[in-house]
């Protein structure tokens, strides 16, 4: 039987760094094993329903690039049908208005409320077996749920798929923590983080290997479902940065130029951004990438000489690479000129982006001008 998954958030906001792992699992799953994955989107609870969430949560699945294969599916277009197999299941009980499923071996639980609404857990096995779901892949907060799924499932003569809960995300410190226990996709990405770090963090959270750069096909292909993690899982902010550089620097200039400039000020020229895109890929964050390129563009506004930097800048070549770059501010402690009044006398500020980045992205006369 050909595997058949779903991504089934509740449209209350912007997609969180747990539900965005639940989506990738999920993708990665049904890929690895030739399979397809619905997108259904869990409305059935109206005062629970954020407008605009819906197309928040389609929009961070785009920027991560997970893709589905059918849907998305809404809840509240199916509640005749949640009612209607309510009405053919065994067990059910009416108490107090309320339909309930008192099956063998779980509590009784409600399934259609007295005003005729389903309830999440009917509406969500009703949904699976319709869709044949094959295997539901979901946070482990939702494990309490599996006998309960289970059992409406066999009230309508049908046999459960399988259930995998994995790890729950946990935030590691106050940056990514938030009052729920983990930031969204949203917040990563307004905090100049590339997509592809945020997918290979996720990715390495189903597999124990180490920390490497992996893509969206390279996580497919290593993906085994035995080794999702199960426990908590904190995330590390050190290693979403250091990922964070290392797909940065794997990025073309084109994309690269692509990525920063919404992150630099209005009407900065893609040129420019791309005459630079060499000392970018030092950055560690596109936030970064943005600082650096506006050192470059905006002249200081206080000029702070240091003539000893332009003399040693103005012999060497019009552009420096990084190891140049490096080189050069290696020479200049050498020379003990203090790199707090290099990055002065180029920048206008104190603090930063790394001086060599400085120094690689700025043009031998540009330098010149700003030092001499
Ligand atoms: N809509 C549920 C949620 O966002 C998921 C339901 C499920 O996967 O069964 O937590």
């Amino acid at each position: 039987m050909s595997v058949h998954v779903r991504f089934a958030p509740s449209p209350t906001g912007s997609l969180h760094l747990g539900s965005a792992l639940t989506a990738l699992l999920n993708r990665l799953f049904a890929s690895k094993r030739g399979g397809t994955m619905l997108l259904r989107i869990d409305d059935t609870d109206a005062e629970r329903t954020v407008s605009g969430a819906e197309s928040a949560i389609l929009a961070d699945l785009g920027w991560l690039g997970i893709g589905w294969d059918e849907g998305p599916v809404r809840q509240s277009a199916r509640i005749e049908r949640h009612v209607e197999a309510a009405n053919a299941a065994e067990h059910t009980t009416i108490r107090e208005g309320a339909l309930y499923l008192s099956a063998p071996g779980v509590r009784p639980f409600v399934i259609v409320r007295g005003d005729g609404r389903p309830t999440y857990h009917w509406a969500t096995v009703v949904d699976d077996l319709d869709f044949g779901i094959t295997h539901v892949i979901r946070g482990g907060d939702h494990r309490a749920n599996e006998d309960l799924h289970a059992a409406g499932f066999r009230a309508l003569g049908a046999e459960p798929p399988e259930f995998i809960h994995h790890a729950v995300v946990l935030g590691a410190d106050g940056k990514l923590s938030k009052r729920e226990g983990d930031a969204s996709v949203a917040d990563l990405r307004a905090a100049g983080y590339p997509p592809q770090a945020v997918v290979n963090m996720l990715g390495l959270v189903a597999s124990s290997g180490p920390g490497e750069v992996l893509d969206m096909d390279e996580l497919v292909a290593r993906f085994d479902p035995e080794r999702i993690a199960r426990g908590d899982v904190r995330l590390d902010p050190a290693r979403l940065r250091s990922l964070s550089a290392m797909h940065l620097a794997r990025l073309g200039s084109a994309e690269l130029v692509e990525a920063v400039l919404p992150f630099c000020g209005p009407g900065t020229p893609a040129a420019a951004v791309a005459a630079m895109a060499p000392a970018l890929r030092g950055a560690h964050t596109l936030v970064e990438a943005a600082e650096l390129v506006a050192c470059v563009l905006d002249t200081p506004s206080e000029r702070a000489t240091l003539p000893e930097l332009a003399d040693l800048r103005r012999e060497l070549p019009e552009h420096l690479d990084e190891m140049q770059a490096r080189a050069f501010v290696d020479e200049l402690r050498r020379r003990g000129i203090p790199l707090r009044s290099a990055r002065l006398a180029l920048t206008g500020r104190t603090t930063g982006p790394e001086l060599w980045a400085v120094l690689a992205a700025l043009p031998r006369d540009e330098a010149v001008r700003r030092a001499a």
